[in-house]
């Protein structure tokens, strides 16, 4: 792995290590970072002043938006700034639900969404609120049928990823999208982990909600966007100045705001040209780690993200796998980052109807553009040797599974 912002440091490759955990986060490009230090110094005024250094960082948070706006096909009023893809979730699912509630209280969403999603839904559900959550098949697809019978008269959203986190399967967006509009009910889509990796139009695919975030296009934590479509009945969340049109309330992240802009840029200026490389990785490891025995793929064999790859193997545990891994320089996943440290099993392969003990032999492998084809051979050379060692050591082993 090329690490970006290490130039001159001297790393050797024998003790490079490889980061394939880029849907937990990715790092921020050089680029981004040199555009962020000069609203964190120079240009460090409070977008709210009405002097020169005010105007300039307003200058820029405008600029931002504009570009975020042109990433999504949205317009620039469009666009609200927050602090990351969990406040946009929430933001996005408590005030269309509190602002619509005379016309109704009933909320469609899927099994397999972000936790973000899922426990404001689930929080809802305590405010009064009807919550349905659609099943998947065993890739993790909704079925716009059992969409459509979902709706009843006092559906007011629809809160649907675009793709999901652990296993990359890809939602058939733009058909929901159209039922959402035909049935006029808000449609919400959690694109996080989409943005910067798959071209968007939020027009053409009827969108009236989605959430981005900065840190995984390569761009900071903790800033992200909600796309609100004009003439949306929304409530506010956090109140108190004038900020975000008086929709979003506090000091706007001036320096993350203009490295998301930045790096939202980059990103999507450069889709078709990381895809070709992230697609010959992802299926270069996807065929590789399928010859090891009892392998399975989790998710859509080709309507998924270019950057992931979740597999299980069976008898052994993923967490072991994973410290094995870490010992050797590799950093991967269980499945979320969410997940990770809770020791919780799965929802989304759970969902999928994946059985609890081959759950936890789950792996998730996450690529970025720091990634090279040299570190997918490395990959391909460990890995089954710790899968072959945590099988030798464990109980659940079949003997035909086991070597000497
Ligand atoms: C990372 C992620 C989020 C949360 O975004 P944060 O900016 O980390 O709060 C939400 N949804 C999906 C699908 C994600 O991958």
């Amino acid at each position: 792995m090329v690490i970006n912002n290490c130039e001159g440091v001297g790393v050797t490759v024998e003790n490079m290590k490889i980061y394939m955990d880029n849907s937990a986060t990715t790092p921020v490009k050089k680029e981004v970072v040199e555009n962020m230090i000069l609203y964190m110094t120079e240009n460090f005024g409070n977008p709210s002043s009405i002097h020169d250094l005010g105007k300039t960082s307003k200058h820029a948070i405008e600029n931002a938006r504009k570009k975020v706006a042109k990433a999504i096909g949205a317009g620039e009023s469009e666009i609200y700034f927050t602090s990351g893809g969990t406040e946009s979730n929430n933001w996005a699912i408590k005030g269309i639900a509190f602002a619509n509630r005379n016309r109704g209280k009933h909320i469609i969403t899927s099994s397999i969404e972000h936790h973000s999603v899922l426990h404001a839904c689930e929080w809802i559900e305590g405010q009064k609120f009807e919550v349905t959550y659609l099943p998947v098949d065993k890739y993790g697809l909704v079925s716009p049928e059992e969409l459509k019978s979902a709706i009843k008269d006092d559906t007011i959203l629809i809160s649907i990823m675009f793709a999901n986190n652990e296993i990359g399967t890809i939602q058939p967006v733009e058909e929901i999208g159209k039922i959402a509009r035909e049935n006029r009910i808000y449609f919400h889509t959690d694109a996080v982990q989409v943005v910067g990796h798959i071209p968007i139009d939020v027009t053409k695919m009827n969108i009236d909600l989605l959430s981005l975030s900065g840190h995984k296009f390569q761009g900071p934590k903790g800033c992200g966007a909600l796309y609100i479509k004009t003439g949306t009945k929304i409530e506010t969340l956090i109140h108190g100045g004038d900020q975000e049109r008086k929709r979003r309330a506090g000091t706007e992240n001036v320096p993350a705001i203009v490295g998301l802009g930045k790096a939202i840029e980059l990103a999507t200026d450069e889709i078709e040209e990381s895809n070709k490389i992230l697609f010959e990785m992802r299926d270069s490891l996807i065929r590789g780690l399928i010859t090891i025995p009892k392998t399975h793929l989790n998710g859509h064999p080709t309507q998924r993200l270019a950057n992931n790859i979740n597999v299980n193997f069976e008898y052994i545990e993923g967490e072991s796998l994973l410290l094995m891994l870490n010992a050797k320089g590799i950093f991967a996943s269980a499945g979320s980052a969410c997940n990770s440290s809770s020791l919780e099993t799965s929802h989304v392969l759970t969902a999928c109807g994946v059985k609890p003990e081959i759950i936890r032999g789950s792996l998730r492998l996450s690529l970025g553009m720091m990634n090279t084809l040299k570190d997918v051979d490395k990959v391909l050379e460990i890995l089954p040797e710790i899968v072959q060692k945590l099988r030798n050591m464990s109980p659940l082993t079949p003997q035909e599974y086991r070597t000497l």
